[in-house]
């Protein structure tokens, strides 16, 4: 036991190897350090006693005694030039602890050997040479305590033993000051020592704590996949490494192709119902099953080691939406993994007992060596992806030449609609609902309109997706909504006012509430007014367009679904929705008066809408047959072009104050 706790006390210990990397470094900066007090002392010491004391103890011996320790400083300074990672750390301070025995004991001995010879100030010499050096050295050791302790037992035994021996009452005070300053000092370097360990593992700590960080920064909480900012980070190095690649190979025709770096966004398709259906539990479980499957195709980790070139690199970009970026096979490769994320997500998922079935739609683009910056790539593949989803589900879509013109004009747009002053250039015009029984009007539908200085006229099918993408909808929206309600305010009491809403209105609780005050703070009266929207602002968050549609039913504002028909039209909408109206899209009644199945199609709708007591207005009828058609059907409300185009809001209050049949003598409206 007592054996071992002397070891420990001078040996070196082994067990931490970060702990002994340091100490290595701080021991070794000092060492030659060491070497020059020692060696500069000694000479000293020899010079004083040269003509009293024999040559080989003034000169041999220390001449001896300097060439060892010049091997260890050109052994220190060697070990010094190697690369880190080869060093054996602890075999070089576990020599140099044992040395320091060698070397203290050989110092000490040969100055002990000087003593006898002089007079009194020689001997005395010699008692400074060994307390000075003996101080200095211990210093020097201070990162390698068991040398330093092993210097201080030889030499103050030495010194004690031999001064204490000479009876000499100054020499016996000096060994019993060095025997005390010497143990002062090693209770001192032992207190740093331990400061040094303390800091050795503080360092350690916070090292790991960052690579930590880093982990959790670029790594989504919930699926440990990589996040969205670790996405951006790997196509930024690799558009940087394409960009230099670019300018040899961008000269080949199909260079691009078959190296480009493709980037593919995943959407899935009927999460949103999940999370409603099933809680956030459930959906979350199955994100995590998500993120499985295509981690399975793509069989690279997120332990943050580097990407192999041939696999494909997956990340959770935030909610429902996935991305992935694929380095080789072009745009061919991109696909077939587009097409493998859409098959692995097309078979069931089993989470507490419920079999659940997504699908995917996918847009994928490839990063060119003329993109300025990664966002544009992204930007692409998103606009792909939005034509996926347009095109319907389970889809890949590959950003095309016929997707660039569409997208570049939709910037255009943007553009052009953020940088002038929107609020002058917009306008609205109505377009007249008519009682099909009476031919008389009973709304007028509001609709947008943009002059643009720089594109000319633009339509709100243009303009108005242009606005939600660049957020400028919502108070467009308010601001549409306050001029359509003025104009109805002088309108006669008896004519409503339709007035269309995007999704983006319907998503935002606030929005809807701020909308319900303009209307309330109008003078119209709520019950005049109908909102219109879509089956895809319901679809995007049924729940939260339930909330929104509930709140402004209460307020008597009526509510109707658009463009029926067109989209998915889904019976659950019209169950779930407090619905007052639906408006079924032209297409139905396009040719309707020689088409036998589009006749079947809208009585069985009018048939529905009767049935679920709701009222229904058929859109785009252009020509008299197709309104004789429709009215013999038994449809209740039209609009379209045959009964009147939208007017300007003189024309509109000018057809409501005449109150005169629009159906009857529609020829006349046809040429306003
Ligand atoms: P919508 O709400 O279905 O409006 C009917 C669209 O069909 C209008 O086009 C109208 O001019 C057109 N239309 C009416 N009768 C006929 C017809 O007989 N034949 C044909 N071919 N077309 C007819 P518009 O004004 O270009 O608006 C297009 C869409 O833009 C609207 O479809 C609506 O979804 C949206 N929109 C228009 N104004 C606004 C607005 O103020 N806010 C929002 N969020 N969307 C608007
Ligand atoms: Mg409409
Ligand atoms: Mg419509």
């Amino acid at each position: 036991m007592a054996v071992r706790a002397l070891f420990s006390i001078f040996g070196v210990q082994g067990d931490d190897p970060d702990l002994v990397k340091a100490q290595y470094a701080a021991f070794s900066k000092q060492i030659p350090l060491m070497y020059f007090i020692l060696l500069v002392n000694s000479w000293g010491l020899a010079a004083t006693h040269i003509a009293i004391a024999p040559a080989f103890l003034t000169i041999y011996i220390p001449a001896f005694l300097t060439l060892v320790c010049a091997v260890r400083i050109l052994y220190w300074w060697i070990e010094g030039l190697r690369p880190t990672a080869d060093l054996d750390a602890l075999r070089a301070l576990r020599k140099a602890n044992a040395l320091s025995w060698v070397l203290a004991a050989a110092f000490a001995a040969w100055g002990l050997c000087l003593a006898p010879y002089g007079e009194m100030l020689h001997r005395s010499h010699v008692a400074f040479y060994m307390g000075i050096t003996v101080i200095g050295c211990i210093f020097c050791l201070s990162h390698l305590l068991s040398a330093a302790l092993a210097v201080t037992v030889i030499v103050s035994l030495a010194f004690a033993a031999y001064f204490g021996m000479t009876g000499n009452l100054v020499f016996i005070a000096m060994a019993v000051d060095l025997v005390l300053v010497s143990a002062a000092m090693i209770a001192v370097l032992s207190v740093q020592y331990r400061d040094f360990l303390a800091l050795i593992s503080s360092k350690r700590t916070l090292l790991a704590l960052n690579e930590e960080n880093k982990l959790l920064a670029n790594q989504d909480s919930l699926t440990s996949m990589p996040n969205r900012r670790r996405f951006f980070a790997e196509l930024e190095s690799d558009h940087q490494a394409d960009h230099h690649a670019g300018h040899q190979v961008g000269h080949h025709p199909d260079s691009l192709d078959r190296h480009a770096i493709c980037v593919g966004l995943i959407d899935l398709d009927g999460f949103k119902p999940v999370n409603d259906i099933f809680g956030h539990g459930t959906g979350d479980d199955l994100l995590i099953q998500v993120a499985d499957r295509l981690l399975r195709l793509g069989g690279w980790g997120p332990e943050g080691e580097d990407r192999p070139a041939n696999q494909t690199f997956f990340a959770r970009l935030g909610g429902d939406e996935f991305g992935y970026i694929t380095r080789q096979g072009g745009l061919a490769a991109a696909v077939d993994i587009g097409t493998a994320v859409c098959a692995a997500l097309a078979e069931p998922f089993l989470i507490a007992d419920a079999r659940i079935e997504l699908s995917a739609s996918i847009g994928i683009a490839a990063l060119s060596p003329t993109d300025a910056t990664v966002a544009s790539v992204y930007e692409r593949a998103d606009h792909a992806l939005y034509e996926s989803k347009r095109q319907g589900r389970g889809e890949v879509v590959v950003f095309s030449k016929e997707h660039g013109e569409a997208f570049a004009r939709l910037l255009t747009i943007e553009r052009a609609f953020g940088k002038h002053n929107y609020e002058d250039e917009v306008s609205l015009v109505y377009q007249p609902i008519v009682d099909m029984a009476s031919g008389r009007l009973v709304a007028f539908e509001a609709l947008a309109r943009w002059y643009s200085p720089t594109l000319g006229h633009v339509s709100p099918a243009e303009f108005i997706p242009a606005a939600e993408r660049s957020g400028f909808i919502n108070p467009l929206t308010r601001l549409l909504l306050r001029r359509a309600l003025e104009d109805a305010l002088t309108w006669p009491a008896g004519i409503r006012l339709s007035f269309n809403l995007s999704a983006r209105d319907v998503s935002s609780g606030e929005q809807a509430l701020r909308l319900l005050n303009i209307v309330l703070a109008s003078g119209v009266a709520p019950q005049r007014v109908e909102f219109e929207i879509t089956e895809t602002a319901i679809l995007a968050d049924m729940s939260q367009a339930r909330t929104v549609a509930l709140m402004f039913k209460a307020a008597g504002v009526g509510i109707a679904l658009d463009d029926f028909g067109t989209g998915y039209s889904s019976l659950t909408h019209l169950h779930e929705m407090p619905l007052d109206k639906l408006k079924i899209d032209r297409s139905f009644v396009n040719g309707i008066d020689g088409n036998s199945t589009g006749k079947k199609i809208v009585k069985s709708m009018l048939r529905m809408c009767a049935d679920l007591d709701i009222g229904c207005v058929i859109e785009g009828i252009e020509t008299r047959a197709e309104y004789e058609t429709v009215k013999a059907l038994g449809g209740p409300l039209a609009q379209g072009y045959f009964l009147s185009r939208p007017l300007s809001a003189d024309k509109a209050l000018a057809l409501a104050a005449a109150d005169a049949p629009l159906a009857a003598a529609p020829e006349v409206m046809l040429a306003s």
